[in-house]
């Protein structure tokens, strides 16, 4: 299947010249081919999105929502294609695929509901007979960039609000999952969203994303992918005075205090480390586990790890898919090489899972490293794999100061029974995102959703906050009074 990029409500002609693979990581198969945009495709989807947005953004809020309710029922209705096709070009089980999808259908029914909300403030005048209220404007045209991991989850997030808000989207995808991208440019061709309104152009970062962030016309860049390119997106940004929303990286931890639920901890531990092949930004990387408890803890660990099976995502016996290609497996691996170089101990994994029919993809046995000291490699970098690491603590105040200690602040979590000490850690963990007896992942979309540190730069993804991202205040003064009134100074 070849895909095409999705332009003024139309399929662009291709060229067979600039066509790349796209592999399923379970088996490394081809499943399509995706075209890389020219510059030209990038600079007419900027045009036509500008002219759209204009009339798009007189559309009254609830018609524009409208939109948004035929794209969540079109996604509840493809749910299972739509998961089975997610599956296939990025990895993750199909369970999980399912609720991605989900994800995106919730999305679009809040998002549809900001129609009829969308808030400004009434306040007070300082003065007699003049009203004063601050009301959302939409911003523009507004350039997407995604990762692999989420590939459709990810773009509702910011492309819901964005489009609700009034402005028109580019949405550029990784080059490693465009597939869901045109299912997706499919759904907004079927329902017949204004021409414009709404584009999907493919093509790598450096050439599309760039482009997207270069260009005058562009006003809002969302970013979400790794802190390394996120760096280089808001330097660009920068420079050509954008307003740049980035979610980046993380090193999640889970802490397990000595009173904690030990069945509780060790499901929340494996669902959040192992889940997505460990794929997931709010991957748990880290175990901040207290002393008394460690060894039960590695044991638990060590025999729930043993039931695991690895393989094919698209198999509902499979328990964790492979990663997205060689080149993260070699990653990965070289991260776990380096922590036994640096003097943590091996329980279990720590290879490449290359046998029988796991030959053709990309698995890494899921890896259960201990006594990991809290500011080696392992406690400190973004593995992106199915590496856990238990840090030993000795008090709850260790515990939050090994988790705060690293450069990126997503998602932290917690067991204990102790509320006292719930409340201490809710107020002391420094991340975005904070979880108590249940692990690292699981955000709601009402919720806003995005980090601290080297996570982010103070923007947030879902929940109501994502509409500050893609609209401006603006303050507007009603005088009636039928005088000029100064501020300041006409108030006594
Ligand atoms: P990357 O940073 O490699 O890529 C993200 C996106 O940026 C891709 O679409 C990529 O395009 C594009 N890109 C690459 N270079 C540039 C550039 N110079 N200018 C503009 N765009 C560019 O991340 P991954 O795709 O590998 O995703 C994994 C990362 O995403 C992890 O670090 C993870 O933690 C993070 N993430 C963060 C989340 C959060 O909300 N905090 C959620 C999910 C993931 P292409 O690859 O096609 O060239």
């Amino acid at each position: 299947m070849k895909l095409q990029h999705y332009v003024n409500g139309q399929w662009v002609e291709i060229d067979d010249m600039n066509l790349i693979p796209v592999l399923n990581p379970a088996n490394g198969k081809e499943i399509a081919q995706v075209p890389m945009a020219s510059k030209e495709v990038v600079h007419h989807a900027i045009e036509v999105a500008k002219k759209a947005q204009k009339s798009w953004a007189l559309v009254p809020a609830p018609k524009r929502a409208d939109y948004l309710y035929a794209i969540g029922q079109k996604l509840k209705e493809r749910k299972e294609q739509l998961a089975q096709i997610l599956t296939a070009e990025m990895g993750k089980v199909i369970e999980e695929a399912r609720g991605e999808v989900q994800e995106g259908i919730d999305m679009a029914f809040y998002m549809a509901g900001e129609g009829r909300r969308m808030f400004g403030q009434t306040t007070p005048s300082e003065l007699p007979n003049k009203f004063a209220m601050s009301v959302r404007s939409p911003i523009g045209v507004v350039g997407l960039i995604t990762p692999w991991n989420f590939p459709i989850a990810i773009a509702t997030w910011k492309s819901f609000p964005a489009l609700v808000a009034g402005n028109a989207v580019i949405w550029k995808p990784s080059t490693e999952t465009p597939m869901m991208a045109y299912e997706l440019a499919k759904i907004f061709d079927e329902v017949g969203i204004p021409p414009g309104v709404a584009n999907v152009v493919f093509g790598s970062g450096n050439d599309v994303g760039t482009t997207l962030i270069e260009h005058p016309d562009v006003k809002v860049i969302s970013f979400t992918g790794s802190t390394e390119t996120g760096s280089k997106v808001a330097e660009l940004g920068g420079k050509h005075l954008k307003k740049v929303s980035l979610e980046m990286g993380g090193k999640n931890a889970i802490i397990v205090l000595e009173d904690a639920d030990l069945d509780l901890a060790v499901e929340g531990i494996l669902w959040s480390a192992l889940g997505t092949a460990g794929q997931r930004c709010t991957a748990c990387s880290r175990v901040i586990v207290h002393a008394d408890v460690k060894e039960q803890v590695e044991q638990r660990l060590l025999a729930a790890m043993s039931e695991l099976k690895l393989g094919d995502g698209a198999d509902e016996e499979v328990s964790i898919g492979p990663v997205i290609h060689r080149a993260a497996l070699h990653k990965i691996h070289s991260y776990t090489q380096q922590g036994l170089n640096q003097g943590a101990r091996l329980l279990t994994g720590g290879k490449i899972a290359d046998d029988g029919a796991l030959a053709d993809g990309s698995y890494y046995e899921p890896t259960l490293f201990t006594d990991v000291a809290w500011d080696s490699i392992l406690a400190q970098e973004e593995i992106f794999g199915p590496v856990i690491s238990l840090i030993t603590v000795h008090s709850l105040q260790e515990a939050i100061e090994v988790n705060n200690s690293v450069k990126y602040g997503l998602s932290s979590s917690i067991f204990t029974q102790d509320i006292n000490r719930v409340f201490e850690a809710q107020r002391d963990l420094d991340t975005g995102i904070v979880y108590v007896n249940a692990g690292t992942t699981g955000a709601e979309i009402h919720l806003p959703f995005g980090g601290t540190k080297g996570t982010g730069n103070g923007h947030r993804d879902s929940g109501v906050q994502a509409l500050d991202v893609y609209t401006e205040w603006k303050s507007v003064y009603i005088d009636y009074s039928g005088k000029l009134q100064r501020a300041q100074i006409d108030t006594e």
